[in-house]
């Protein structure tokens, strides 16, 4: 290879990631994740990292994540360099946060600070939510928002209150390599949402952002039920000025009930298979049910990356049985 053709190839190193939360043990489903962010990103001779999202310490444990690199390993998994930990992070996200209040103006807000704090409870919440909203989600009515020209600073509020973003009324707009073109309107998708919670525990949404970026994560491979958090996402990176990465989610696996896998689902955990199936035996089942082979076979992870290709992922759901 010339000199400059490898200036040019280190320029474009691809970076994927796996983030499990070690909040139980590790399932089939995560284990589907982290089989294609790996193969998608080997494929390219890119970089593999683990990052353990251990942000909710009421949530996670340390044994859990232990438990999860040991069946990464045992997987055929291996991942680059050092694990990152977000526990351990908390300055980071903070910098980032004050970068965020630092933010005056974005298209149609101008305020003090583009954070403020919200005291309400839930409850509160779901009263004042608009009757259409059946699917679950909670779209933060702005009830503590600020206006322009409040003085209030966040950062002398002594009441025990969450931070909140607020987020335009326009669209943004993604490409998802499985799930095509995505429009999402942040003001009516969740409102303003929460970047750190009442308990001082970062929010998901803005660790994540901040962990990707600073780690030079290229592409996010993840289940599908992230598909419209990538929108917060976007939102953040734009504001915090990184670059985008391509966003990739997958079908989820589900029981034969149609329910997706979860970690209740205890028969499906990597520990409890481990008894009586190899490593190959489960990559090569998650390869067939993925669309990646024709039929069941026995393969290791290294064997399938000349199989793959995201064309071959479709966008159902897929039941899944040992
Ligand atoms: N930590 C999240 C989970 O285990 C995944 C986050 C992500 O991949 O962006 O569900
Ligand atoms: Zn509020």
């Amino acid at each position: 290879m010339s000199r400059k053709s490898k200036v040019e190839s280190r320029k474009q190193t691809i970076v994927g990631r796996f983030a499990p939360s070690p909040t139980g043990e590790m399932h089939l489903g995560n284990v589907l994740a982290a089989l294609l962010s790996w193969l998608s990103a080997k494929q390219q001779g890119g970089l593999w990292r683990l990052r353990i999202e251990d942000l909710d310490p009421q949530r996670s444990r340390r044994e859990y994540a232990e438990q999860l690199m040991r069946d990464l390993e045992w997987l055929g998994l291996p991942w680059d360099g050092e694990v990152v930990w977000q526990s351990e992070r908390t300055e980071v996200y903070e910098q980032y946060l004050n970068q965020l209040a630092s933010i005056r103006e974005i298209r149609g807000i101008r305020t003090d600070s583009l954070i403020y704090p919200c005291t309400c409870t839930r409850n509160e919440i779901l009263a004042a939510q608009a009757p259409h909203e059946s699917d679950g989600r909670i779209v933060y009515p702005g009830t503590c928002r600020p206006n322009r020209l409040s003085t209030f600073d966040f950062r002398l509020s002594t009441k025990k209150a969450a931070t909140r973003l607020m987020v335009p009324d326009e669209q943004i707009e993604y490409t998802d390599r499985v799930y095509g073109l995505q429009t999402v309107n942040l003001a009516t998708h969740c409102g303003d949402f929460i970047v750190r919670r009442s308990d001082g525990v970062f929010a998901y949404q803005l660790a994540v952002v901040v962990d990707d970026a600073l780690m030079g994560v290229t592409e996010i491979v993840r289940g599908r039920d992230l598909l419209l958090s990538a929108a917060q996402q976007i939102y953040l990176y734009r504001l915090l000025g990184f670059p985008v990465p391509q966003f990739c989610h997958h079908p989820l696996l589900i029981n034969e009930a149609g329910q997706r896998l979860c970690k209740r689902d205890q028969s499906l955990a990597v520990s409890a298979m481990r008894q009586h199936i190899t490593a190959p035996e489960i990559i090569g089942l998650l390869a067939y049910t993925i669309g990646l082979t024709p039929t069941r076979e026995v393969l290791t992870p290294e064997q399938i990356l000349p199989l793959f290709t995201w064309s071959k992922i479709g966008q159902q759901d897929l039941c899944c049985s040992l």
